[in-house]
Formats: C-alpha cells, sequence, structure tokens
C-alpha cells in the first residue's frame, strides 16, 4: 500500500492519503451501526452493537462484518488486522447534510440574526471566492476538518461562482469521497457580484452536472440558496434542470428564522406556504434536503412526507443564529414521518464536530420536551442522515456490500471523559458521554472508501 503525503503542507502531517488497497485489511474493535431506522422499528430490531468486531473492506468496499470469533477463522492468510482496542468504537462514517464550505472562514461571527447576518457576514465572505486560490485553500481546509471530525460525506453549498463547485469537486475527488456539492443559484436581492441570472445560473449548472455528476463518488445537488434570493424565473430554471437531472439532489433553505418566513410570505403572497413556493416550481420530492425547517407547518411536514423530501436539522447554527429549538419528534411522528438528516451548517453552525451537534440536538430536544437517546443520536449522524440524501444503500451502515467510510472513535479521547467512563454503567450511557463530552480528539482514525484518510497524531 502506497502513502503518499497530501499536496498542502498545511492539511498536516497526519493527514494521508492511502492509494486503495486492492489486498483486503481488517479493522478489529467494538462497532456500531444500524441495519434500519430505530425512530420508526426501534432500537432492538435495528442497532447493531458488536462488543468484538471485524470488518474487512477491499477495493473500496465492506467485503465482511462480524463478530471477531466468526469472522477470524475466515480471514485470508496474512491479512493486516489492524485492531484498535476495546477502548474504540468503529461507526460508519459521519453525514453532514447541510453545510456552506465557503463559510468556513467565518465561523464563529458576532451577531443578530439569519437576515442581518447574511448582509454582514456571509455575503461579504463570500465575495472573496472569486479568487481561485482563496477559494482552493477554504476548500482544503474545509475537508481536512471534515475528515478530522469523521465526516465522510457532505452535502455542500458552493458559491454563486462556477469554480466554487469545480475546485471542491477536485478536491473531493483527490480524496476519494462520496460528496454532493452545487453552484447556489442567487439572482436577486444579493450583492452585485454574487448573482447570476436565471439563464447564466441554469446554463452553469447543467455544466457541473455534466462534468460532475456520477463522477466517481461524486454527486451534484441543485442548490437555489432560498426563495429570498430567487426570482420566481430562476426557481423555475432550477425545478426544469431538477426534473432533467432526477437523480442529483436538490438543497435548499426553509423556514429558518421567523422573521424569514413573514418575508416570503410578502415576497410570494400566491403561494400556500413557504414548501409551497419550492413545490410549485418543481423543486420538492426524493433526494430534496430542505436546511433548517425549525417553523414549518403541519401540512407542511405532511408534503414533505408524501414526497420522501427530507430537513437537514442543524442544531449548532439554529441555536447560534437564535433561530429556534427544531422539533425532532414532530418532524418524525409516526403518523408521516419526514426523514430528517444532521447538519454542522458551518459558518451558522458552530463546530465541525458531529459529537458537538448530536449534544445540541439533544437540547433541542429537551427544549421540545423530548430527551434524545444516544442510540437514536448516533442513527441520525450516520445511516439517517444517509437515508436524508437517499443514500443508505451504499454509506451510512456496516455491512457487507457498502461503501467503506468509516470512522474510528476513541472513547477515552480526553482526560474527563476517561475518568467519566470509567463511572458509566452501560454502553448507551457510555455512547451519550462522547456525545455531550466529546469533540474532534475523539475521532482516532477516518477511512474514505477503505483507505485511511486520517489518523490523529
Ligand atoms: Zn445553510
Amino acid at each position: 500500500m502506497n502513502a503518499r503525503p497530501f499536496q498542502n503542507p498545511s492539511f498536516g502531517a497526519n493527514v494521508v492519503v492511502m492509494s486503495s488497497p486492492a489486498r483486503p485489511i481488517a479493522l478489529r474493535g467494538p462497532v456500531l451501526t444500524y441495519t434500519g431506522d430505530p425512530f420508526r422499528d426501534g432500537l432492538a430490531h435495528t442497532m447493531v452493537h458488536e462488543r468484538d468486531a471485524i470488518v474487512v473492506v477491499q477495493d473500496g468496499h465492506i467485503a465482511q462484518f462480524g463478530p471477531a470469533a466468526e469472522v477470524t477463522p475466515l480471514l485470508p492468510p496474512g491479512i493486516e488486522v489492524r485492531d484498535y482496542g476495546r477502548d474504540a468504537l468503529i461507526t460508519a462514517g459521519f453525514v453532514d447534510t447541510h453545510v456552506h464550505f465557503p463559510q468556513t472562514p467565518m465561523i464563529g461571527s458576532h451577531g443578530k440574526q439569519l437576515l442581518d447576518w447574511l448582509e454582514r457576514y456571509t455575503f461579504p465572505t463570500e465575495l472573496k471566492f472569486a479568487d481561485r486560490a482563496f477559494t482552493r485553500e477554504v476548500a482544503h481546509t474545509f475537508l481536512r476538518e471534515n475528515l478530522r471530525n469523521g465526516i465522510t460525506t457532505s452535502c455542500v453549498y458552493c458559491t454563486v461562482h462556477s469554480h466554487s463547485a469545480d475546485i471542491l469537486f477536485e478536491e473531493a475527488e483527490a480524496l476519494g469521497l462520496r460528496l454532493a456539492a452545487g453552484k447556489v443559484l442567487m439572482d436577486c436581492r444579493a450583492p452585485e457580484g454574487l448573482t447570476d441570472t436565471a439563464q447564466t445560473g441554469y446554463d452553469d449548472s447543467q455544466a457541473l452536472i455534466a462534468k460532475w455528476h456520477g463522477r466517481g463518488r461524486l454527486l451534484y445537488a441543485i442548490t437555489p440558496r432560498f426563495a429570498g434570493t430567487s426570482s420566481p424565473a430562476q426557481l423555475s430554471a432550477a425545478g426544469a434542470l431538477w426534473r432533467e437531472h432526477p437523480d442529483c439532489l436538490m438543497q435548499t433553505h426553509i423556514a429558518e428564522n421567523k422573521a424569514e418566513v413573514a418575508w416570503i410570505k410578502e415576497l410570494f403572497p400566491e403561494r400556500r406556504d413557504y414548501l409551497d413556493v419550492y413545490d410549485h416550481h418543481g423543486l420538492c420530492g426524493k433526494r430534496a434536503v430542505f436546511g433548517h425547517g425549525i417553523w414549518l407547518e403541519d401540512g407542511e411536514l405532511q408534503r414533505l412526507h408524501d414526497t420522501g423530501a427530507a430537513i437537514a436539522h442543524c442544531p449548532t447554527s439554529n441555536f447560534f443564529l437564535g433561530s429556534g429549538a427544531f422539533d425532532l419528534s414532530r418532524a418524525l411522528d409516526p403518523k408521516r414521518p419526514v426523514r430528517v438528516g444532521l447538519g454542522t451548517d458551518i459558518g451558522g453552525g458552530t463546530s465541525f464536530s458531529i459529537l458537538a451537534t448530536l449534544s445540541e440536538a439533544y437540547k433541542a430536544s429537551q427544549l421540545n420536551g423530548q430527551a434524545l437517546s444516544a442510540e437514536h443520536a448516533y442513527y441520525l449522524a450516520t445511516r439517517g442522515s444517509a437515508a436524508a440524501m437517499h443514500l443508505e444503500d451504499k454509506i451510512g451502515s456496516i455491512a457487507p456490500g457498502m461503501e467503506a467510510d468509516l470512522v474510528v472513535l476513541d472513547m477515552r479521547s480526553t482526560p474527563l471523559i476517561d475518568f467519566r467512563m470509567n463511572q458509566a454503567q452501560s454502553f448507551a450511557e457510555q455512547l451519550f458521554v462522547q456525545m455531550i463530552l466529546g469533540d474532534d480528539r475523539a475521532v482516532q482514525a477516518t477511512y474514505v472508501a477503505g483507505c485511511l484518510a486520517y489518523a490523529r497524531s
């Protein structure tokens, strides 16, 4: 197996890209994965926790998975076994269903709520992406942070510039990532230099789809930023594009903030509700991922359920921007469950850590009178988010035939967590400690398509 250092020295000595191993390798350690949706079918039927398991990866896929006692006798002679020990936890790589890579440079900017924040921070930052060298530097940093945090798939907003999508796709391709992304469509109510037109946005997206969608593991996401910055003509053009390429994803924002909801009602008085603005233009259906959705009404949730569209739950961002506490159990109501994934929403979100994001998801559920369990939370971060993107047949769980994107957590990553773990009585408690106290330090290794892509120093 040949290791080559990643091109950019700033990536850090501990980030390496290994060429795809032709020979199988085996990872050994405790494993947590899911065979279905525990919110719908219960944990007993869907959660798999093996205390000592072996995962065999070959040619980018999982070849075998099972208890070590059963799999060991079947291993080919001489296979390399990487034993991570009993204080590790191997899960499917984390999936981030809503994130803006160009906002990496503005994470942690102070002040006000969504619409003001877009004006003060987002638009000025995104203007800098006219510069290709800057764009590449940010794309590098963004993907490095993803790998450091065990994120192996994301659904990414670029800027209005076509090259922002080209550069992100180039960088993701070099790492072998399964990643969805799209150039932002924005033709009104945005600064000069950050707008396209209905026609140029359509043409540029069409060219990007032809170049990138389905190339290796990459997917295109048609990306109108939100109804506030797209004219009806642009929303129609985006809908037409999606009809021509229905296997692309479609991502946008919805019902994030009360002032935003009121503004969209003013802009589109003829539409029944916020979702109907998108639906009317052919922008609601399978593989649609709507960011936030905190203030959706019952009829909108029903429509999302009926069409197979998803909501990206972005709790660190929702709290940071004072948007609200997303009601997860309402969205998942068994009478009309909506697909829900987890999103970091960088840079409104405050952390690349999925563990930190789960901690905030727990607090959001508490404010809605529910206490999200750790076992359900890890489903959201893996298979649940894959299902939100309609990719659960490829990523998000550990089973033969799945793509070998894996994260190895260190369950004793800090002195406090180490001490706390000594008191934990059950696996559920151990898991909960990780999501409340853990962060990037808990990520010991990240595998992309069976290759070690990040290893903690
Ligand atoms: Zn967003």
